[in-house]
């Protein structure tokens, strides 16, 4: 290919990241363990730290844990000790173990965190591991792909830059480029349904919010959910409206006073703990119909650009990291054009099945959340029912899971 944008030479087992996002970010440092060299580009020319709390769970940390990660957590997640399901009134329904007992039983750590802890925890390995590359400023607008290799053409401040690889994987999440740059469509379906992001300093939150617990709080039409982030520093409240609004973007401004209202009805820590919020953030929940193929040639999609998911299992930012850990264990023998192209089908068939069943569960999860009337009041009597390992233990098929042993 003509061009001599690439850092790296050639026929080299070169892989070019569009998206330095959680999954860019960990597939670059999978990919690199796998003993590739990597370019990862982002249209950001500055990563800055926005975002909410993120819930990592034991088959992301799983995987995290092998590159030496879990230790860089310590000072800025927190490890929850339970979650707790309320009605809106405050009445608990259900509470399940988290903390030691399910690290115990699945040999790693549930963790919530903020998303923009997370990206500088993985920014900051992926500066100091050797054959990285970040690239920041660099918007994907196009790529080719013949028989030698991939190449992607990015928008830069001061113009176009072209860079070379081997394969090229679109991480650029929810309304990625590289999707329908590689064929795939693009239809997306705005669920009706909002979700309010606000943070609260730790001296401002409720005494009650501090807690090391995953809160869940269930009303007609809405859900709430908050916990400590940032080492206990701050608590991340995102309440979940049905709503119908569906601009693109994470950080549109919402109305407290809206937000107030749609409330008032709810316990008084609820209300409370609304108050208590300097802003917030409000962003369209938008969700995807399943692809058959994620793959074509020597590009491929991960995490949000593959799948986006709907928030109500909090698995978005855990399946990106299980995608970028099998992806990696997927190409870690392939070196020809064949090979890679081979990888990428055996990726595909590894990850398609299970995220588009998680993808499916999440948004039944979102429709039991916000039942209202009888519906509500069975929905309530079963979770008092649950067993021992409450709600969490109904979904051991995902926290079990091994993403690079299963490839
Ligand atoms: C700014 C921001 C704030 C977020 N806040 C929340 C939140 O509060 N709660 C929540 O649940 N999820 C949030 N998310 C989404 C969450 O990070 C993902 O759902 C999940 O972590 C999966 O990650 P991902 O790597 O697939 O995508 P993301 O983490 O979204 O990363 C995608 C990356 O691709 C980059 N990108 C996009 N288009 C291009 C392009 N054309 N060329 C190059 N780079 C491109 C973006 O700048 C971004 O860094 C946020 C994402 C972003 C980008």
């Amino acid at each position: 290919m003509p061009g001599a944008a690439s850092p790296f030479p050639k026929g080299q087992g070169h892989a070019l990241i569009a998206g330095a996002g959680i999954g860019g970010l960990a597939a670059a440092l999978f990919l690199a363990r796998a003993g590739w060299r990597v370019t990862i580009a982002d249209r950001e020319a500055v990563l800055h730290e926005v975002g909410a709390g993120l819930q990592l769970s034991p088959n992301a940390t799983r995987v995290l844990g092998r590159l030496g990660l879990i230790p860089e957590f310590t000072d800025i997640a927190v490890k929850p000790h339970e979650l707790v399901i309320r009605r809106h009134d405050g009445t608990v329904l259900n509470r399940s173990p988290m903390g030691r007992t399910s690290e115990a039983r699945f040999g790693a750590p549930f963790l919530v965190i903020h998303r923009g802890d997370l990206q500088s925890v993985l920014k900051r390995r992926v500066e100091k591991t050797p054959g990285v590359e970040l690239r920041l400023g660099r918007k994907i607008v196009e790529l080719r792909e013949d028989e030698s290799g991939v190449v992607g053409m990015f928008e830069t401040a001061s113009g176009e830059e072209r860079i070379e690889a081997d394969v090229l994987i679109g991480a650029d999440g929810l309304w990625s480029r590289v999707r329908p740059l590689s064929g795939l469509p693009h239809p997306s379906s705005p669920q009706g349904k909002t979700a309010w992001r606000g943070l609260i300093p730790r001296e401002a939150a409720p005494i009650f919010s501090r807690e090391a617990k995953v809160n869940l709080w269930l009303g007609p039409n809405a859900h709430l959910v908050h916990y400590p982030v940032s080492g206990g520093e701050a608590v991340n409240v995102v309440a979940i409206i049905d709503e119908h609004w569906s601009e693109e973007g994470w950080m549109a401004a919402g109305d407290p006073d809206h937000l107030a209202r749609l409330f008032h009805h709810w316990g008084r820590d609820a209300r409370e703990l609304i108050a208590a919020s300097p802003g917030w953030n409000r962003w369209a929940l938008i969700d995807r119909a399943p692809e058959s193929r994620w793959s074509r040639g020597r590009i491929t999609l991960l995490g949000d650009a593959a799948h986006p998911m709907l928030p109500f299992l909090a698995q978005g930012a855990s399946q990106a990291i299980e995608d970028a850990a099998s992806l990696a264990a997927h190409l870690r023998s392939a070196k020809s054009g064949r090979e890679i192209a081979a990888g990428l089908q055996n990726y595909d068939r590894a990850r398609i099945g299970r995220t588009a069943r998680i993808q499916a569960a999440a948004r039944r999860q979102g429709q039991i959340y916000h039942l209202a009337g009888p519906l509500a009041v069975a929905r309530d009597l079963g979770m008092r029912l649950l067993p021992g390992k409450g709600i969490i233990g109904r979904f051991d098929w995902i926290y079990d899971h091994d993403a690079e042993k299963t490839a």
